[in-house]
C-alpha cells in the first residue's frame, strides 16, 4: 500500500527506471503502475512525450532522437533531411529505446472512448484494436462518390439527408419504381440510394446498374447502418416482376462496414439481368420500368445464440 502512495507522486522522469524493473520478473510488485498512468498526473506528461513534436501523432518504434535528445517519429524522420526539426542539428540515427520501453508499459483507453468504447489497451496493441473497434466511426455509405465523411450513425443519417439529398422513408415495407429511359447505357453505372428507418434502425437500399461479365445487370440490395452483429438481427426480402413473372431475394442486410463495392461484387442481393428487366418493364423494351417491393423484419432473438454484445452487457 505504501508503494502505491509513493508512486502516485512520481514525476515522469522516474518512470523509466520503474518500467525497467517491471520488466524483471516482479510484475506483481508494480501492478498498480499502469492504473496510475491512466489517471494520475503522469499520464499527461508521458503521453505528451510520446507525441511526435513534428506531426503530433503517437510515436511507435522505432522512435528516434537527435544528439540533443529531441524525439521524433519514424515517419517524420524520413522527411526532415537528417536535420532535427527542433534544434536544427544533424539528426544521425539514434533510437530512443527508453521512450519505446515507457510506451510498452502504458495502458491507454481506446481512442473511441467518447463514442462509447470502454476498452483499455497496452500502448502497442491500441492501434490494432482501434482498426477493428466496434465503436469506430462508419464511412459514409453513399455510393458513386468518393465521400470521405465518417461518423456515427445519427451523424451519417443527417449527412445523407442534407448533403447527398437521399430520400428518407419510415416503415419496414417499400415499393419503389425505377424508371430509366435509356436502359442500353449500363456502362455509366447508375446507382440510387434510399434510406429506410424502422425498428429504430436505419437501412440503405441500393439500386444500380453495372456490367456483370458481358451481361448488363441491375442489382438491388440492403445494407444495415450499424455493425455486423446487429445486422444479423434483421432480414429482408426484395421482389421484382411484371408480365406474370417475378424474381425474389431473401437475405440478411450487410453492415455498412462492408463497402458498397464489396457487397455488390459478392452479388449479395437481387440481381436482374437486363433482358429480364426489360421483360418485366413490358412495352417496347425502350424504357426500363422496374417495380421493386421489399420488406424488412426483425429476426426472433435467440438468447443462446450470442446476440448479446459483450461491450453492452457489462
Ligand atoms: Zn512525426
Ligand atoms: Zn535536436
Ligand atoms: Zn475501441
Ligand atoms: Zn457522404
Amino acid at each position: 500500500m505504501s508503494e502505491r502512495m509513493e508512486s502516485s507522486s512520481i514525476e515522469s522522469s522516474t518512470v523509466s527506471s520503474m518500467t525497467m524493473m517491471e520488466e524483471d520478473e516482479h510484475p506483481h510488485q508494480f501492478s498498480s503502475i499502469s492504473k496510475l498512468h491512466s489517471n494520475g498526473p503522469t499520464t499527461t506528461s508521458v503521453h505528451d512525450l510520446l507525441e511526435c513534436p513534428v506531426c503530433t501523432n503517437s510515436m511507435y518504434p522505432p522512435i528516434h532522437q537527435c544528439h540533443n535528445g529531441h524525439t521524433l517519429c519514424s515517419t517524420c524522420k524520413t522527411r526532415v533531411h537528417n536535420r532535427c526539426p527542433t534544434c536544427r542539428q544533424e539528426l544521425g540515427d539514434i533510437r530512443c529505446l527508453a521512450l519505446e520501453k515507457i510506451a510498452e508499459s502504458l495502458e491507454l483507453p481506446c481512442r473511441y472512448i467518447s463514442l462509447g468504447c470502454p476498452e483499455i489497451f497496452p500502448y502497442y496493441s491500441k492501434l490494432k484494436h482501434e482498426a477493428i473497434c466496434n465503436f469506430r466511426p462508419y464511412n459514409c455509405p453513399y455510393a458513386g462518390s468518393d465521400c470521405s465523411v465518417v461518423g456515427d450513425i445519427p451523424c451519417l443519417v443527417a449527412h445523407l439527408r442534407d448533403d447527398h439529398r437521399v430520400d428518407m422513408h419510415s416503415g419496414c415495407t417499400f415499393n419503389h419504381r425505377y424508371v430509366k429511359s435509356n436502359p442500353m447505357e449500363v456502362e455509366n453505372a447508375t446507382w440510387m440510394l434510399t434510406v429506410f428507418h424502422c425498428f429504430g434502425q436505419y437501412f440503405c437500399l441500393h439500386f444500380e446498374a453495372f456490367q456483370l461479365g458481358m451481361a448488363p445487370v441491375y442489382m438491388a440490395f440492403l445494407r444495415f447502418m450499424g455493425d455486423e452483429r446487429e445486422a444479423r438481427n434483421y432480414s429482408y426480402s426484395l421482389e421484382v416482376g411484371g408480365n406474370g413473372r417475378k424474381l425474389t431475394f431473401e437475405g440478411s442486410p450487410r453492415s455498412i462496414r462492408d463497402s458498397h463495392k464489396k457487397v455488390r461484387d459478392s452479388h449479395d442481393g437481387l440481381i436482374i439481368y437486363r433482358n429480364m428487366a426489360l421483360f418485366f418493364s413490358g412495352g417496347d423494351r425502350k424504357e426500363l420500368k422496374l417495380r421493386v417491393t421489399g420488406r424488412i423484419w426483425k429476426e426472433q432473438q435467440n438468447p443462446e445464440g450470442g446476440v448479446c454484445i459483450p461491450n453492452l452487457c457489462s
